[in-house]
């Protein structure tokens, strides 16, 4: 079948199983995992009937929960969605970043263990990477798993953890050579966060949001099973991942209004122009560098045979759509003027105070999943090969 027919199926597949309320929903339908089960009737209808097909991790093989796509017909399934208003079933760490990883290192048991159970939302993870001492300089991680048979024994803690509060399980850097130069002497082991040894502790922001968490290790333990790699070269994979994660985060759609349309709704806007000169500039400016980044991402796609853009050059990505999400959301809130600025209640309606937490929270957009710096540092290094 060609693309284009099967965009043609897959469109009106959808048109028959999303349900009205759910078109148009910027968010997915679920994050996953048994902490948060998903109660909405109409959610768990569209999303049981996309796990059926695959369709919550499209391009991964049959046999693991996917429904083996091809990148043409991954791409024509996206353009299906976005023509219907389909909202992403499942979003999260699973399928952006430890599925995709296992798929390339793990075990043929590690595979068969844990990748369905991402592919129909029963299993939810989160990244233990960040320590207090360890953020950029992430090899300096001191959190400890010495050897004890069959499995390893975890003390340490982890902070930043995004969702450790809703998982299930979690990927984790840890140290298993203490003598070893930094980075050989890193593991990537995977345990459960259900065990007496994990305390997690929310992390209270000014907003009243825990979007993140410390996580406390004090004997922890995880199956010598889990550990992925081989023992004392977690670094070569957790790099990896680090790849599909900003893959991950510069291929997401800004959960914003558009641009124009704010335009039109706040300023002054005579026969489509903006009146103010320098704001008509700046949303002109932006309206073009985002055209221009989304067909950059487009050439990139294509020009990779495997439709992925996950190389050391996914830090191009990352830094650039942080970046042009933040000033999109800056720009956004300047044209909302006062509107911009409140925080509840009237006479604030609910998309404008979205608006502004989304503008407060995309501040964080440049830092997580390894700073603007750092992406320039190995832009710098990796990709246009200057000295250190
Ligand atoms: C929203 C959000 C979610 C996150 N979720 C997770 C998660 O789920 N799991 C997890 O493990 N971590 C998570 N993190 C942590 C994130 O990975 C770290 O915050 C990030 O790597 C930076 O580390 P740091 O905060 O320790 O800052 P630092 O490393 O202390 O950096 C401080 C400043 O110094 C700059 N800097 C540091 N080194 C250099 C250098 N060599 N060259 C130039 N500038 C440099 C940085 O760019 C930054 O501006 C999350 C962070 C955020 C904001």
């Amino acid at each position: 079948m060609s693309a284009e027919d099967f965009r043609e199926e897959a469109a009106d597949w959808l048109r028959e199983h999303c349900p009205a309320s759910l078109i148009g929903l910027r968010e997915a339908v679920s994050g996953g995992g048994s902490r948060q089960p998903i109660k909405d009737p109409d959610r768990r209808r569209y999303f049981d009937a996309m796990v059926e097909r695959g369709w919550t991790v499209p391009h991964w093989p049959v046999e693991y929960g996917g429904a083996g796509l091809e990148p043409e017909t991954h791409q024509a399934l996206r353009q299906a969605m976005a023509e219907v208003g389909a909202p992403q079933p499942l979003a999260g760490m699973g399928t952006t970043m430890i599925g995709p990883t296992l798929l390339e290192h793990g075990t043929a048991e590690q595979k068969e263990r844990h990748l369905s159970k991402i592919a129909t939302g029963e299993m939810r993870w989160c990244q233990g990477y960040s320590e207090p001492g360890a953020g950029s300089d992430l090899a300096s991680l001191k959190t400890r798993a010495e050897d004890a048979g069959d499995h390893f024994v975890i003390n340490g803690s982890k902070i930043w953890t995004s969702g450790a509060n809703f998982a299930d399980w979690i990927f984790c850097l840890v140290r298993t050579d203490f003598d070893a130069p930094k980075h050989e002497g890193i593991s990537f082991v995977l345990f459960s966060m259900d065990q007496p040894g994990v305390t997690v502790r929310p992390i209270r922001l000014i907003s009243g949001a825990s979007p993140f968490c410390e996580c406390f290790f004090d004997n922890a333990i995880a199956s010598k099973e889990d550990l992925v790699g081989r023992l004392n070269r977690g670094w070569t994979i957790a790099k990896r991942l680090l790849q599909h994660e900003r893959s991950s985060i510069s291929g997401a759609t800004p959960q914003t209004r558009s641009v124009p349309e704010v335009a039109s709704r706040y300023l002054g806007v005579a026969a489509g122009r903006i009146s103010d000169p320098s704001l008509r500039t700046e949303v002109t400016r932006h309206e073009m560098d985002a055209r221009a980044f989304a067909l950059t991402q487009k050439r990139a796609r294509e020009e990779n045979r495997d439709g992925s853009t996950q190389t050391f050059a996914t830090s191009i990505f990352k830094l650039y759509r942080s970046e042009l999400t933040k000033r999109r959301t800056e720009l956004i809130v300047s044209m909302m003027g006062t509107r911009g600025v409140g925080w509840e209640g009237s006479p604030f309606g609910p998309e404008e105070l979205e608006e502004t937490r989304f503008w407060l929270g995309r501040k964080a957009g440049t830092i997580a999943g390894g700073s603007s710096e750092v992406q320039l540092n190995i832009i710098a290094k990796r990709v246009l090969g200057l000295p250190d």
